[in-house]
């Protein structure tokens, strides 16, 4: 994109020079939910470089530091802040505002190039809590409707006794005698000097000479947690959603890891599911499919009429508009395939087979197209 003039971030945002942290949170959010491009999918190029626009000005106004270079030298202030040539996605560091906007959606985020991965953007921290991934098992009333589904994760929490620090309330953790709190030691090896993490203390560069008694030291203990993981409606079977910190707590003040849930859509009684369409098969009588008639049919809605045309062949697939599903994307639902399955009537009582014989007595060809050509082709054939 060309340097054009760039707007100037309050501006974007709408706030006065004297805004607070939380007035320009607030003012951020508003705006980034209004031109969410997911929500504006007709003018979904320019929602997308608002949104954008959006983010980069929350960058740098949310940061003390970013707003105070800008509020002196202007674009010029922050431009080292960001890739050459401007902002870029991976430039932003604010995932956690937006995720908790848009429900710990960073899936669909990162369909347009969002939160693309844990990278580039976010700094790199040695205490930080592990990722942890979990399976969600859903039907495919959620694909339909979308929702919220409990979710019981089990991970390491910030221990409450100690509040993560590890050492025995009252008492103090000390800089480790070691490493002198840096974490590492030095050592010969050969002729090389290398440094090493501190066997001591573990690269934590603290000694605690009184261990909490409730994470015997380690300043986390494991808790069961109850997470609402938001279904969007049209999620696909196999999909993992990021919810961003969700993960297992940082050790003494590190950055939770993120929770990764893989979504399992459960096999349904009637349906399977081909994009947004879902197939069925649907047995009607012989009797029916020659005469016409209706059948009651299985569909996502319920329970539904469905009209049965006199001459249904079997293997006929009859569509109903609009009773599939919806795509995740937004927009109109799919189809349902309903494929007729013709039953040939067994264990004929003797009455029955009369008619049946007298029916195939004065029965023509020319009821029945498909056995005439087959015929005429193996005449051919074998002639
Ligand atoms: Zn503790
Ligand atoms: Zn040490």
């Amino acid at each position: 994109m060309p340097v054009t003039e760039k707007r100037d971030y309050y501006e974007v945002l709408g706030v006065g020079k004297t805004a607070s942290a939380d007035e320009i949170k607030k003012a951020y959010r508003t705006l980034a939910l209004k031109h969410h491009p997911d929500r504006n999918p007709d003018h979904r190029k320019e929602a997308e470089e608002k949104f954008k626009e959006l983010s980069e000005a929350y960058e740098v106004l949310s940061d003390a530091q970013k707003r105070s270079a800008y509020d002196q030298y202007g674009h010029a202030g922050v431009a080292g802040a960001f890739h050459e040539g401007g902002f870029q996605w991976s430039d932003f560091t604010h995932y956690q505002d937006v995720s908790d906007l848009f429900g710990g959606l960073e899936e669909i985020l990162s369909q347009f190039g969002f939160g693309g991965g844990r990278g580039r953007g976010r700094r790199e921290d040695t205490g930080a809590g592990a990722d942890l991934g979990y399976r969600l098992d859903v039907e495919l009333r959620d694909v339909l409707t979308g929702g919220e589904r409990a979710l019981t994760v089990h991970r390491p929490e910030v221990c409450a006794t100690c509040r993560g620090e590890g050492a025995k309330p009252g008492t103090k953790r000390q800089t480790c005698p070691q490493c002198g709190g840096r974490g590492q030691v030095r050592v010969t090896q050969g002729f090389f000097m290398m440094a090493t993490t501190c066997p001591r203390c573990r690269g934590e560069g603290v000694h605690v000479a009184h261990p909490c008694p409730a994470c015997r030291g380690t300043g986390r203990t494991e808790a069961a947690q109850t997470i609402h993981v938001k279904i969007p409606p049209g999620i696909e079977d196999g999909v993992q959603l990021r919810l961003s910190g969700e993960g297992a707590a940082g050790v003494r003040g590190g950055r939770r890891g993120d929770l990764y849930v893989a979504i399992s859509v459960r096999p349904h009684e009637f349906f399977q599911r081909h994009g947004h369409d879902v197939a069925c098969d649907i047995p009607v009588t012989m009797m029916t499919a020659a005469l016409g008639g209706e059948v009651e049919a299985p569909t996502l809605d319920g329970k539904a009429r469905l009209k049965i045309p006199a001459g249904t062949q079997s293997g006929t697939i009859l569509r109903l508009r609009g009773k599939g599903l919806p795509p995740l994307r937004g927009g109109g639902r799919g189809d349902q395939l309903a494929r007729i399955i013709v039953e040939v009537p067994t264990h004929l009582t003797a009455p029955q087979r009369r008619v049946l014989e007298e029916l195939a007595q004065i029965s023509q060809d020319d009821h029945t197209p498909q056995v005439r050509a087959f015929l005429e082709r193996m005449r051919r054939w074998f002639h």
